[in-house]
Order: structure tokens, then sequence, then C-alpha cells
């Protein structure tokens, strides 16, 4: 036998639940909820889709999120087209070719504008539960909107959006919010962190250390132990923000009060990314170990310009799809299945032709049927008929057949008696099926 070839390490097959997997990962048919759910919730906020290539000009994310950002130091997968030479990547995340493409089609010239993608992401990360190669995002963008009031009803999208998807009942993912304020109020910050770091250099690990000059910011993010009590008593940005600053904080807060949505401002709350200013913010669970945002996003007021358009505020935010379905899983929440109306038993195989039209027409009348296809005993098919979870079995009995006839079962309803329909008269009784 030839030899199996495996997928690429940490990009993974999204597979039907009934395929046995190893590895503990999303199955389509709730993949295929979640995108439902999205583009019903999006719609109802007025964002429009937008679809992007996966790969762009590397120079595009390295002007985008910044040279010494954790995705552009090590962990963007870039190559050269053997073809032409071009520096190209595998996008490692949506929003720098979202801003890419509004500026090169000149999109804002008609006013501002809310756009989502939805799709696979790749960063040559440690593979883990929750963290791959190649994973999905969620994201949506609003672009031309100075905010707060955009900012906040994004938020409220997403509060909607986990309505929809059952999490927020139990309260399965909680909001912490910051403001980064402006560049220069940043810059402030920033001088009083790195004299203060220098002063305690001592106690920064080796990774903080190479941040110190870099990218002071990053060492909040720290997850080591031993710097928390350093990283608490640290200088802290809000203690720097202007009027204006203050003024847009407030006003993303009280329009979430209003909207009654509980969050916790968290100071120390910054993003990988370095386009970010003014509202940050993430949506974190504890059931996921140390891969808990499943959310993040911000005010990149920055970016259109930085990227060569005409200045224009933006805010957007990524979801991972993963990690959020690995959560809907792990809490076992309730999932609308995705089972068939009916599954047609078939025992003999010859009569086909007959039976192909009629099945044909319940599909048409928006019937869905699964139909038995192979032979086999009416047993076993009945037990078929079962785990597909379907309502209703359709048997096609020889007896039954020979007279134009099947027999309509129900599956999961005991006390509900058996009927015969017309074979050729499916069209007239489909209904029957879809109303119960
Ligand atoms: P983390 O701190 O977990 O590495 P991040 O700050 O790098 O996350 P973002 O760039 O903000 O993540 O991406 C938005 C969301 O995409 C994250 O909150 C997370 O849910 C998801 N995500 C990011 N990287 C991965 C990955 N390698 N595998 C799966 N999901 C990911
Ligand atoms: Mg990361």
């Amino acid at each position: 036998m030839a030899e199996i070839l495996r997928a690429v390490k940490g990009m993974n097959d999204i597979l039907p639940a009934s395929v046995p997997r190893t590895e503990k990962l999303p199955d389509s048919a709730l993949w295929q909820w979640f995108e439902v759910t999205v583009r019903k919730v999006l719609s109802r906020y007025g964002y429009q889709y937008a679809l992007m290539p996966i790969v762009e000009p590397t120079a595009l994310f390295v002007r985008g999120l910044g040279e010494v950002t954790d995705i552009v130091e090590k962990e963007m997968y870039s190559f050269v087209d053997s073809m032409n030479g071009d520096k190209l990547t595998l996008r490692p995340e949506a929003t720098a070719g979202i801003v890419r493409a509004m500026i090169e089609h000149n999109a804002l010239y008609n006013g501002p504008l809310r756009v989502w993608t939805m799709g696979p992401m790749f960063r040559h990360e440690k593979p883990q539960k929750g963290r791959y190669r190649q994973f999905h995002q969620l994201d949506v963008e609003a672009l031309g909107f100075p905010g707060p009031d955009v900012d906040a009803e994004m938020i409220l999208m997403i509060r909607s959006l986990w309505r929809e998807l059952g999490l927020l009942e139990g309260r399965h993912v909680r909001l912490e919010l910051n403001s980064l304020g402006q560049l220069e109020e940043r810059k402030q910050h920033r001088d009083a962190l790195v004299s203060y770091f220098e002063r305690h250099a001592v106690q920064l690990d080796a990774d903080s250390q190479r941040r110190l000059h870099s990218n002071p910011l990053r060492i909040l993010d720290s997850k080591n132990p031993a710097m928390q009590a350093l990283i608490e008593a640290a200088p802290k940005l809000m203690d720097f923000l202007g009027d204006a600053s203050l003024a847009h904080f407030d006003g993303v807060r009280s329009a979430l009060d209003a909207a009654g949505l509980e969050y916790r401002v968290n100071p120390r709350l910054v993003r990988g990314m370095d386009y970010y200013n003014l509202t940050v913010f993430e949506w974190v669970t504890d059931q996921l170990g140390s891969q808990g945002t499943v959310c993040g996003g911000g005010r990149y007021d920055g970016l259109i310009e930085q990227l060569g358009g005409k200045p224009a505020p933006a805010v957007g935010f990524g979801l991972g799809i993963e990690r959020l379905l690995l959560l809907v899983q792990e809490l076992a929440l309730p999932v609308p299945a995705a089972a068939p109306v009916a599954y047609a038993v078939v025992p003999s195989p010859q009569q086909m032709p007959q039976i192909l039209p009629a099945l044909e027409t319940l599909r048409a009348a928006g019937v869905s049927v699964q139909m038995h296809a192979g032979g086999g005993s009416m047993k076993s098919q009945f037990k078929k008929a079962d785990t597909s979870g379907a309502r209703y079995a359709l048997v096609f009995g020889e007896a039954e057949v020979a007279q134009g006839m099947v027999a309509v079962k129900p599956l999961r309803d005991a006390a509900a008696p058996q009927v015969i329909r017309p074979i050729a008269d499916a069209g007239a009784w489909a209904r029957e099926l879809l109303d119960a």
C-alpha cells in the first residue's frame, strides 16, 4: 500500500461528528451553525460581507502590524514566489488585508463602512489545544467611524452573538475593557515604564529584558508568575490619558452601562498589534486554560493612513472560531441538530427508479431526506435511520411500493401512528413532514 500522507502539523480537518477523532476539535455541524448564526447577527447590525485573498505581500503585515510584534517576529508563514521573486505571506490576521483592500478600492469615498469576513489565518506557533497553525477567525471592522458610539455598538453586537450561541446565560464569557489612549500619551507612559523597569532590571526575565527597549508594553502581557508583582506596581497608562481620550473611554463605558453590559476595566490589557489606540477589549473564558481569549479587538485610528490611505478612524475585532466552538463543546450547550427530517429505508434497491423521483419532490418542497444507499437488511437500515436523528423513516417496503405507496413512520414520538402515503403524490403530503 502507498504511504499515507498527513495534514501539515497544526493544521486541522474540520469533519462531520460521525468521524472519530483523537484530537478535540469542533465538528463541521457546529461550524455551520456558527456561520449561520454569525450571518444572522451581523446583518442585523448592517455589516456587509467581504472576501480578501489569503496571501498578501509580506510588506503589508510588516508595515501594518509592526516589526517587533510576536506575529511579525516569529509567527508568519512567509515565502518567495518562485515564479517572480515576490515576497508573500499567508495572512496571520485579517485587519491589514481588509484595510489594504479598502484603500486600494477607495471604499470610504462614499462614507464609512461596516464590513466583515471569515476564514483561515496562519501563524507558526506551538500547536496545542486552542492554538493551531491554521485557525479560523471571524473578523469585523467598522471603517471611517470615529466612535465611541460604534465601539459600543460593536461590543454589544458581540454580546448579541453570545446570546444567539447560548453563551450569555451562564456568563461563560466576560468582557475586559481598556483604553490605550493616543500615541503621545502612550509615549509618555512608555518612557515612565522603561525607567521603572530599568530601575528593577534584575527582576526581569529574559523575554522581558529583550522587550525592555523594543516593546516594553508587551512586558505587561507576560504570563510569568514571578513577574506579576512587578507588573502590578508599574505605572498605569490610564494616569497618562488626556481629556479627549478619557472622554472617548467614558463614552464607550456609559453606552455599555446603559445597555446593561457588565465588564471589567483591565488597565493591563494590551493587544498584540502595534496599531491599536483608544478602546481595546477582549472577551475571555476560564474554561479553555491559557487559551482563554476567544475574541479581541479595538480601535486603530492610525492604520489606514499608515498603509497609505487617506486618514480615517476605524475599530474592529477578531474572534477565534476554533476556540469559541471548543468552548461551546466543552460546555455541552444545546446546539440545534443538523439531522435530516426523513430517512428513506429502501429494502429493495431495484425499486430505486420509482423511489428517487418521490424523494426529489420531497426535497424540492423543502424536506431534507437522507436516502439509504447500498442495500442491507431492514433492521440495519432502521438502525441507520435512528442514528441519523431523522424524525421520520420513509419505509419503501416491497409490498407498499408494488401498490405505489410508502409508509411514513414517526421515529421520535412513540404515540404517533404510522401512515401510508402515495409515492406519486409526494408533493401533496410533504408539508405533513415539515409541520410536525
Ligand atoms: P493569544 O494571546 O492567545 O496568542 P492573540 O492576541 O495572538 O491571542 P489575536 O491576534 O487578537 O490573538 O486574534 C484574535 C483571536 O484569534 C484570539 O483571541 C484567539 O481566539 C484567536 N487566535 C489567535 N491565535 C490563534 C491560534 N494560533 N490558534 C487558534 N486561535 C487563535
Ligand atoms: Mg498570539
